[in-house]
């Protein structure tokens, strides 16, 4: 494994936290998922792959370049997060997870593009001030040219985008925030919108 800086032990704690926390929820399974957090402008902290997401300790999170390539030892999906840091300065912290909610719905609505949810009190989770609103999620393909799938993110998410977060199909969630608790927050609030619209589908 190539040898890289490591990332400062307060990150480090922050991703580990919020670690264990998708962990207990089964969010995780199988090493999946995959997480950082913004050091400054130019850099940030990254889980490396294949790594128990419940168990992270210091030598599990690697400091890389936000503009740099991407370093043998890291996860395929590396290149995702670096576009959202590079272009979004506001993004301090993203969090990418494996729930069955957001793997299955992406699979389901990724004809439509999004996953659209109306009237639930969760939208202020991710900033809305009423239920009275609509909340659209989007879905990108899936692909395992992360570097494409990463111009793709740029192309479709870009700088303020209105949700925190978008699904690839039959694979999971991706949600960001200025810091790592708004990030923790808009996974929260996104997976238990995801859930409800499964369980509403269900009862249909
Ligand atoms: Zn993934």
């Amino acid at each position: 494994m190539t040898l890289l800086p490591a990332a400062p032990p307060k990150v480090v704690e922050e991703i580990a936290a919020f670690g264990r926390f998708a962990a207990s929820r089964g969010w995780v399974p199988a090493t999946s998922g995959n997480f950082s957090c913004r050091i400054d402008e130019f850099r940030a902290a990254v889980t490396r792959s294949g790594i128990d997401k419940g168990a992270i300790g210091p030598g599990d999170v690697a400091m890389l370049a936000i503009d740099g390539n991407v370093p043998a030892g890291m996860s395929a999906e590396t290149p995702l997060h670096l576009a959202l840091y590079r272009d979004d300065p506001a993004i301090g912290a993203v969090f990418h997870v494996h729930t069955v909610a957001g793997t299955v719905l992406s699979r389901r609505e990724e004809p439509a593009g999004c996953v659209r949810t109306d009237g639930y009190e969760m939208h202020k989770s991710i900033g809305l001030t009423t239920h009275e609103s609509t909340v659209e999620i989007p879905i990108l393909p899936n692909d395992q040219d992360t570097v494409w799938l990463a111009g793709e993110v740029s192309r479709r998410i870009g700088r303020a985008a209105p949700v925190p977060g978008f699904l690839l199909a039959g694979h999971g969630l991706y949600a960001w925030g200025a810091t790592a608790a708004d990030a923790r927050r808009h996974v929260e609030g996104l997976e238990f919108l995801l859930a409800c619209h499964l369980e509403e589908r269900r009862l249909r």
